[in-house]
C-alpha cells in the first residue's frame, strides 16, 4: 500500500490524494488551516453570523451534543465565548457509555443549559443497523442521519434558524477545504453523511416491515422547510482554529469533563470517540475493510500539528490498530450474526490493494465499563 510521505494515510482512506511529493491533501488542507487561513477574519465572520440570531427568539442556537470532547467544547465556547443562549440537542443512539452521562450531568450543571434529548424507537434502530452493515458495510446509518436529520428537524419544529456543529468536516477528509465555509444543507448531508442511503431508499429496502413514519427522524428537512426557517448550519472549525489537545485540555479544566480508555486506542488519547460503546468496533470494521484504524487517523492529527514524528506513529498505528475488539461477542449477540457472518459483509466491502487476514487476528482487551453495558437486545 502506498502512504503518505508526511502523515501515515494510506491510499485507501475515503478522498485521498497524493500529490508529486508524495503528500495527501488532507495534510495540504491541513497547512492550509495553519498558514492560510485568516483566522481572525474568521472570527468576525462567525459574529456577523451571530449577530443576526442572537436574542431574536426563545433560543439563539442549537447546538448538537453527544457528550464527546468536541461538542463538550463546542458547548463551552458557545455559553462562554459567545454569550448564546443554545438549545442542546442531543441524539441518542442508543450507544451511550456510563461515562456520557457523567460528563452530560457535569457539563450541563456547570453551563446551565436546556437539553432535549431524543430516541428513536430501538427495534427500528437495531433492523436499521443490521440492514446498514449488510449494505455498506458501516453499521452507523442510524446514527449518521439521526444526529444530522433529527437535528434539523428540531430546529425547524422550535422554530431555531441557527445550528452550530462543532470540528470542520475539512480536518479528515477532502469532501471540503477550509476555503468554501462548508454549510449542512441537503446537498452536503447526501454528499458527506447519509452513506449515499436516504430515507426513502431505506424504506423501500425494508418493503413495508418499517413504516415511512418510523424512518421520519433519518429524513433530512426539505429545502422548502429549511428555507422557510432561514436555517443556517455551520461548524464552528470553520471560524475557530479548532486544536483538538487544546480543546480536549480546556473542557477537563473548566468542565470536569473526563476521558476514558476506548477499544484500539493508545491511553493517551483518552479522549477520543468516548461518547459510543460500539466505536471500537465501527474502527475495526474501517480497518478490515481499508486497513488503516482509529490510532492511524489520531496519528496523522498529530503528525500534522507538529506533534509526533512520522517513525513514531508508524509504531503506535502497528500496536493498536486492527485487534478484534472484546465487545465484538456482545455485539454479534445484539444483531444476531457470527463473527464469520461479520467479517464476510465487510469484506465484501473492501477497497482494492488491502487484503484482511482473519487467520491471525489478535485480541484486544475488554473495556472497564462493559460490564455495565446492557444486555437486553
Ligand atoms: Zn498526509
Amino acid at each position: 500500500m502506498k502512504y503518505c510521505t508526511r502523515c501515515i494515510l494510506p491510499q485507501t482512506h475515503e478522498t485521498v490524494q497524493f500529490d508529486e511529493q508524495g503528500v495527501c491533501n488532507i495534510c495540504r488542507q491541513a497547512e492550509k488551516k495553519q498558514h492560510e487561513v485568516d483566522w481572525e477574519a474568521r472570527g468576525k465572520m462567525l459574529e456577523k453570523i451571530l449577530a443576526k440570531y442572537r436574542n431574536k427568539g426563545e433560543y439563539d442556537c442549537i447546538i448538537p451534543f453527544s457528550g464527546g470532547k468536541d461538542s463538550a467544547f463546542q458547548l463551552w465556547y458557545a455559553v462562554k465565548k459567545l454569550n448564546l443562549k443554545p438549545l442542546v440537542v442531543r441524539y441518542n443512539h442508543w450507544g451511550f457509555r456510563p461515562i456520557v452521562y457523567k460528563n452530560c450531568d457535569k457539563v450541563f450543571k456547570k453551563l446551565g443549559v436546556d437539553v432535549l434529548e431524543f430516541q428513536s424507537n430501538w427495534k427500528v434502530v437495531k433492523a436499521l443497523m443490521l440492514q446498514s452493515l449488510i449494505d455498506t458495510g458501516d453499521f452507523c446509518w442510524h446514527c449518521h442521519t439521526g444526529v444530522f436529520a433529527n437535528t434539523m428537524r428540531i430546529a425547524v419544529r422550535f422554530n431555531i434558524p441557527l445550528v452550530i456543529w462543532g470540528e470542520s468536516p475539512a480536518e479528515y477528509r477532502a469532501y471540503t477545504s477550509f476555503d468554501e465555509l462548508e454549510e449542512l444543507n441537503n446537498n452536503s448531508f447526501n454528499e458527506m453523511i447519509n452513506l449515499g442511503i436516504n430515507a426513502d431508499d431505506m424504506y423501500k429496502k425494508f418493503k413495508g416491515k418499517i413504516s415511512k413514519r418510523d424512518l421520519l427522524t433519518f429524513e433530512f428537512p426539505s429545502e422548502e422547510e429549511l428555507k422557510k426557517l432561514d436555517a443556517k448550519s455551520i461548524w464552528l472549525g470553520n471560524y475557530i482554529k479548532w486544536d483538538t489537545k487544546e480543546n480536549v485540555e480546556l473542557i477537563k479544566r473548566e468542565l470536569g469533563w473526563e476521558g476514558a480508555p476506548v477499544e484500539g486506542i493508545p491511553p493517551e488519547y483518552d479522549y477520543e470517540k468516548i461518547e459510543c460503546r460500539w466505536q471500537g468496533i465501527r474502527d475495526w470494521c474501517k480497518y478490515i475493510k481499508r486497513g488503516h484504524g482509529r490510532t492511524n487517523h489520531l496519528c496523522c492529527i498529530d503528525i500534522r500539528a507538529g506533534r509526533m514524528k512520522r517513525e513514531d506513529a508508524l509504531k503506535l498505528a502497528e500496536k493498536y490498530d486492527g485487534k478484534r475488539p472484546a465487545s465484538l461477542d456482545l455485539f454479534l449477540e445484539m444483531l444476531g450474526l457470527t463473527e464469520d457472518e461479520f467479517i464476510d459483509i465487510l469484506q465484501k466491502n473492501q477497497v482494492e490493494d488491502w487484503g484482511f487476514d482473519r487467520e491471525h487476528m489478535v485480541k484486544g482487551e475488554e473495556l472497564p465499563d462493559m460490564k455495565e453495558w446492557s444486555k437486553v437486545f
